[in-house]
């Protein structure tokens, strides 16, 4: 990325943090912890790599983006409002009752390609969308961005095991792997790793990556698929709550809401930040 497109995305990132903290603090709640941690990949992805177009979000040729941890939906929606994708006054009726946007994610709102938050549906989805996409002779590419929690899921390990099969290197799978989850620390409950290894194993073309150094994502997403004829997958070493010191590395918050204290500091560090 040159020094524009490197400022660009900078700034959009410490938009969508501040974005997740006021809607999590308006709505009263949300994962807010999972939305920090990947609040500097989406704005990579969606200014430098997914061929899309908010004016137009259903265009056929355009890159397909599922975010299964549609929990933190909130930062793909402030990403989204913030590329014009729908008007930024939505994002004040996240998690309210009656407003535009749920908790989780739903493909009802532009640019959203399919509803989710449970875990484990995403990948077995961006599967048949690249099955759909090779057997029609299309180029576009299936992005999704999958966490520790969703790799617990036998339903994303068979998929995994699918997409390998079939030799689908038009898919790509982006592991925001900040090793906690609701619960705790992931190598308490379903420990991964090693999950370069294990991914290779299953065939699947693997890299990994500072999910937090906006450089590093770019450069790791510019030449995909990274081996022809195997899915990719790359793994963002990743902080969750990144950005705000109370919340990084604490599983505690996960989920939660913020009070006007706590929501003001938050703020202040992300505005802070080099
Ligand atoms: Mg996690």
């Amino acid at each position: 990325m040159n020094d524009e497109q490197l400022k660009t995305c900078r700034e959009l990132a410490k938009k969508v943090r501040i974005h997740c903290l006021k809607m999590v603090h308006k709505g009263k709640s949300g994962h807010i912890g999972s939305m920090l941690s990947m609040a500097d990949i989406l704005p990579v992805l969606y200014t430098q790599i997914l061929n899309t177009a908010p004016a137009s979000p259903k265009k056929p040729d355009r890159d397909r983006f599922i975010l299964s941890k549609g929990h933190g939906g909130a930062a793909l929606l402030a990403t989204l409002a913030e590329l014009g994708f729908f008007p930024l006054s939505w994002l004040d009726e996240y998690y309210c009752d009656n407003g535009k946007l749920s908790g989780h994610i739903s493909h009802h709102i532009p640019g959203v390609e399919f509803s989710t938050g449970s875990l484990g549906h995403g990948l077995p989805v961006a599967c048949g969308m690249a099955m759909a996409a090779k057997q029609a002779g299309k180029k576009h590419r299936i992005f999704c961005l999958v966490s520790d929690g969703d790799l617990d899921e036998g339903s994303s390990w068979e998929a995994v095991m699918l997409a390998a099969q079939h030799h689908w290197d038009n898919l790509v799978m982006l592991v925001d792997y900040n090793r906690l989850q609701a619960l705790g620390k992931s190598r308490d409950i379903i420990d991964l790793e090693s999950l370069k290894e294990k991914l290779e194993i299953f065939n699947w073309a693997v890299r990994e990556a500072d999910g937090h150094d906006q450089n590093a994502i770019f450069e790791v997403l510019r030449d995909l698929p990274l081996c022809n004829g195997k899915p990719s997958a790359v793994i963002f070493h990743t902080v969750k709550g990144k950005g705000v010191s109370f919340m990084e590395n604490n599983y505690k918050w996960h989920y939660g809401g913020l009070t006007d204290e706590l929501l003001a500091k938050a703020i202040k560090e992300v505005e802070a930040a080099k």
